[in-house]
């Protein structure tokens, strides 16, 4: 099997990397391309840069000039869920965008015609990591996973989004990986570790945990494609 990983920012995709070691590296489009073999796998690896845009090309170059058959994303991202503490892990039931708007035309907030509003994630992937969490002895909660071109750092938007969407973490480009999954046909795996709170203190938080969390979610990743 052919598997992607995809990150949004060197940070989360380096751990990966440094824990295969043996690699190729490919430039294209602005973005390098990781190609290597590891637990029986063909797999090519790629941080897409921050934001729907770049991480929806990124995604789309993984299937069509690498052929990735599933596609894991691993990151950080901003909790919403109050359960949820930095360095947790959560991963996505679905995704949607919270910053697509057509209510105009009588449309629901996140909804963008003839694509789905939420976008699911695979179940089977779901699954596995959920048996990687146990015999880990790690908690996992899978949850809604809003994403939209900004970072949130406050109270008010934070709370606006959990409500609106019911979700459980914030991020910038899940939703929008999703989308070109669920597009091409293809399993799709959303992972986030917990960097900050969304409320006014994140940026300070971020900058302090992105690395810490980003290895959380990096690790966790590797355990489960030993698995698949
Ligand atoms: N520090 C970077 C910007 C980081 S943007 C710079 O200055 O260039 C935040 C990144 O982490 C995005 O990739 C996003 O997916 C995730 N993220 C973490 N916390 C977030 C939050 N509170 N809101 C939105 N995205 C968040």
């Amino acid at each position: 099997m052919k598997i992607a990983i995809l990150g949004a920012m060197r940070e989360e995709i380096e751990p990966i990397l440094e824990h295969f070691g043996k690699y190729s590296e490919e430039k294209y489009a602005r973005n390098s391309f990781y190609t290597t073999k590891y637990a029986g796998h063909d797999i090519v690896l790629a941080y897409s840069k921050i934001g729907k845009v770049a991480s929806a090309m990124s995604a789309t170059i993984l299937f069509e000039r690498y052929g990735a058959d599933i596609l894991l994303f691993t990151g950080v991202a901003g909790a919403l869920d109050e359960s949820l503490k930095i360095g947790d892990i959560i991963i996505a039931s679905k995704c949607v965008q919270h910053d697509a708007e057509l209510e105009a035309f009588g449309h629901p907030l996140g909804f963008i015609p003839e694509s789905d509003h939420y976008t699911l994630t695979d179940p089977v992937l779901n699954s596995l990591a959920k048996k990687v969490a146990a015999e880990l002895d790690l908690e996992l909660l899978e949850g809604i996973i809003a994403s939209g071109d900004q970072f949130i750092a406050g109270n008010e938007k934070k709370m606006w989004i959990k409500q609106q969407f019911a979700a459980a973490a914030c991020e910038m480009e899940g939703a929008s990986v999703g989308q070109v999954c669920a597009f091409y046909a293809k399993p799709f795996f959303l992972l986030r570790a917990i960097s900050d709170t969304a409320s006014g203190d994140a940026g300070v938080l971020f900058d302090e945990f992105l690395e810490s969390s980003a290895k959380i979610g990096a690790q966790f990743l590797i355990k489960m494609i030993e698995k698949i």
